[in-house]
């Protein structure tokens, strides 16, 4: 089985102070019995040093939002991976929709930062996903199976997590519908050659919706951007039943 991880998604949220105090209330509220579930908060570079100080010895694990593809080098406004495990940073998020959109991502400089984290030995979560254009059009799988074969070339599947996000989804309230993310999840697992990878779903993840969209055989996980903000909304998600 593949492992259950929910992760957060702060996006460009939260200075130091208001993560600190976001932990106070959260990690008392934590009731993750389940061994085999790994909680994770995905925050911006300038919260890393602090949270993984005051992460030290829970259950929660840290990543950050992006990594660059080389060690070190006239890269400005870049962040590396030794920088980041040098840290405590375990996970890294790559190929964000946001990422793709808004800086020019691609998935060959999306390859490129995969390889760069597993050499480090970051686990990436490669994030792919339809358009609401290319899934209106029938195009979600050939969209994400090109996403996958550029994505992965020469990456070991077994320190991967992969996190399906339908792009018209985040964000916007209009969760995919359990089954449909499940359909797609299946997809993406069988163009896979590890099935122990670990596939979450993202994109208006929230309280109300995460035990139906956890009870999907094929669903290992959350990937949540707006919920993960507030303590109360997150320990709901992460404690799901
Ligand atoms: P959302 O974001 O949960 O706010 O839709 C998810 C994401 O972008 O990872």
């Amino acid at each position: 089985m593949p492992r259950t991880i929910i992760a957060g998604n702060w996006k460009m949220y939260k200075t130091q102070a208001e993560a600190v105090e976001f932990l106070h209330e959260f990690l008392p509220s934590l009731d993750i019995t389940p061994e085999t579930r790994q909680v994770l908060l995905c925050v911006p570079f300038t919260d890393l040093l602090c949270l993984s100080k005051n992460l030290h010895g829970s259950r929660v694990q840290l990543g950050a939002q992006n990594v660059h593809w080389q060690d070190q080098g006239a890269f400005t406004g870049e962040i590396s991976a030794p920088m980041l495990t040098e840290i405590g940073v375990r996970y890294v998020v790559i190929g964000h929709s946001e990422r793709r959109q808004y800086f020019g991502e691609t998935d060959t400089t999306v390859n490129q930062r995969l390889k760069a984290a597993q050499a480090h030995g970051l686990t990436p979560i490669l994030c792919v996903g339809e358009s609401k254009a290319q899934r209106d059009a029938g195009e979600t799988e050939t969209h994400i199976m090109s996403q996958l074969e550029i994505g992965l070339q020469g990456i070991d599947q077994t320190n991967l997590v992969i996190a399906y996000e339908p792009i018209w989804a985040i964000g916007t309230g209009d969760t995919c519908a359990d089954t449909e993310a499940n359909r797609v999840i299946s997809m993406i697992r069988s163009q896979l050659t590890n099935p122990e990878v670990t596939i979450q779903y993202g994109g208006s993840v929230n309280p109300q919706n995460i035990d139906q969209i956890m009870a999907q055989p094929e669903i290992n996980g959350a990937l949540v951007g707006g919920a993960s903000l507030q303590a109360s909304s997150f320990a709901r998600i992460v404690n799901y039943e």
